[in-house]
């Protein structure tokens, strides 16, 4: 996978050294031991990278749609015999239990499953006689040359939210992954080198913002898609709208759940303490908000903080560790100055899982879960995305007030109600402003044939990733008006 311990790039079907100066170690969170060396990619080298995928393009687009998905049907195949290694390979670069990689790697394949589909998912449509003699055909093709750039937080999963729809869809595609997990996307790379895809139509640079900044501003590419903390989501969108591209910006978020008094309390904190600290919190979907309605408010902050006490937290390779570490030890003191701030703005801290360690593990970037409760909606706890294993506790009297708080909110990622009421739940999914709703659901994650939604400042775009939307955004279509008069016909 590495040479003398140094990632390279997948370029026209070779690994390739990168033209970088600058390298990053990639670091094991858990345990703090390096694993590679990453290269912080030039325009040079993402400029070579889209010329062979121009080059690569006519024919690929001229590949039937029915022979394009024979490699993805191949990749599924190579992907479900590698999952253990692949599991392994995201734990130990991300940090998250081996559970939870198996977890990503299920979502990525089934998006592999469902690009599989693109002969009747890039069926257009057609009317005859929409005048005497005339038809019209609304067909769909492809865009060009694609580039997604990922995160850190799911580096088995999110390159497959774009690039087998993508390259199915005929397009082909060069894949920026996240500089801090590039090992999973190096793997990936090397399983779809086995599928024998032709040269240039699928590509790998590494690298941060120089070569994000060199894709944003290529005339050859044409469509940016985008996985991402919200100011960079922003800056993606706007400078690659800028520069003539369609783009798909997903951001950053705030996710609160609704407790009512007659929800289960029990499964509700089962599910609770999963989405709030599954992932270390690292997830765009975690809970991070916990609104408790009239009486639920006792009953669930209690049973909340014995979930959040009973965790436990360690290397996610090792049998019952049920939370991992956060990405860096950066990350980690980010995430615990916000908790500082959250007490100063007068919330209490309930749990507290600052300055603790794991046993065999101290250079690991650990932080244990954490609740605070009376949180104040206004502080900047309250405000910012945390992404760790940290949940705020707030109390509302109805459940019109707490549909109104989170409306008040910045992000739309995800929303989710517990309840028992069939009313108070249309309510919820009536009125509340977020892409992704959850009723007695704590991670309500779109399966691969829904578009990954996304609402205010949790998207940019308007065409989400997978499933149909993965599909428009990566065609455009044509629309023909035909006449084919019948004295013109040969008489036979
Ligand atoms: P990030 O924004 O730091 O990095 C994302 C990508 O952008 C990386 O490939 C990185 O190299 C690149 N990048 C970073 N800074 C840049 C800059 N200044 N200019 C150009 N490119 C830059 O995000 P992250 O820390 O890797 O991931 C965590 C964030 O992603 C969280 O905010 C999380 O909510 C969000 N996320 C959102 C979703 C979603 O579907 N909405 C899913 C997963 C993660």
């Amino acid at each position: 996978m590495t040479t003398n311990g140094q990632l390279r790039n997948f370029i026209n079907g070779e690994w390739q050294r990168s033209q970088a100066d600058a390298y990053l170690p990639v670091t094991n969170p858990a345990t703090g031991q390096a694993m590679a060396e990453v290269p912080l990619a030039t325009g040079a080298d993402v400029d070579v990278a889209v010329g062979h995928a121009l080059t690569a393009f006519p024919g690929w687009r001229r590949t039937p749609a029915l022979e394009r998905v024979q490699y993805f049907f191949k990749f599924k195949a190579l992907l479900e015999q590698h999952i253990d290694e692949l599991a392994r390979l995201v734990t130990d670069e991300c940090g998250k239990t081996y559970a939870e990689s198996i977890g990503e790697l299920r979502r990525g394949i089934e998006n592999v499953e469902v690009a599989c589909g693109a002969p009747i998912l890039l069926q257009g449509s057609m009317s005859e006689d929409i005048a005497s003699g005339i038809d019209e055909l609304m067909i769909r093709q492809p865009v060009g040359v694609v580039a997604a750039i990922t995160p850190f937080n799911f580096p088995g999963m999110i390159p497959l939210w774009f690039l087998p729809y993508a390259l199915a869809c005929g397009n082909c595609m060069i894949l920026k992954p996240s500089e801090r997990v590039p090992l999973t996307s190096t793997r990936l790379f090397e399983l779809l080198e086995q599928t024998q895809l032709p040269r240039g139509v699928v590509q790998l640079v590494h690298g941060g913002k120089e070569a994000v900044d060199a894709l944003l501003q290529h005339p050859g590419v044409k469509a940016i898609s985008f996985v991402g903390s919200t100011p960079v989501a922003r800056y993606v969108y706007s400078q690659a709208t800028a520069h003539g591209k369609r783009a798909q910006c997903q951001g950053g978020a705030k996710n609160p759940v609704v407790v009512l008094p007659d929800a289960d309390i029990d499964m509700t904190t089962r599910i609770m303490a999963d989405s709030a600290f599954g992932c270390a919190g690292q997830r765009c979907l975690a809970a991070s908000v916990a609104i408790t309605v009239g009486e639920a408010q006792k009953r669930f902050g209690e049973a909340m903080a014995d979930v959040a006490l009973s965790r436990k937290v360690g290397y996610g390779l090792e049998d019952g560790v049920q939370m991992g570490p956060v990405i860096t030890a950066e990350s980690r003191a980010r995430i615990e100055r916000l908790i500082g701030a959250g007490q100063r703005e007068g919330a209490e801290v309930l749990i507290d899982g600052r300055g603790k360690q794991v046993s065999g593990y101290e250079d690991g970037h650990f932080l244990f879960p954490t609740i605070l409760q009376n949180v104040e909606p206004h502080s900047e706890l309250a405000q910012t995305e945390v992404f760790g294993p940290v949940l705020s506790l707030m109390h509302v009297e109805t459940v019109e007030d707490a549909i109104a708080l989170i409306n008040s909110g910045r992000y739309g990622n995800m929303a989710c109600l517990f309840t028992s009421s069939g009313a108070a739940a249309r309510k919820f999914r009536y009125e509340v402003e977020a892409g992704n709703v959850g009723i007695n659901i704590g991670v309500a994650a779109p399966m691969a044939f829904f578009p990954f939604s996304g609402w205010k400042e949790s998207f940019f775009g308007d065409l989400h990733a997978q499933g149909r939307h993965g599909v428009e955004f990566y065609t455009q279509t044509k629309v023909v008006v035909e006449r084919w008069p019948s004295e013109w016909s040969r008489k036979f």
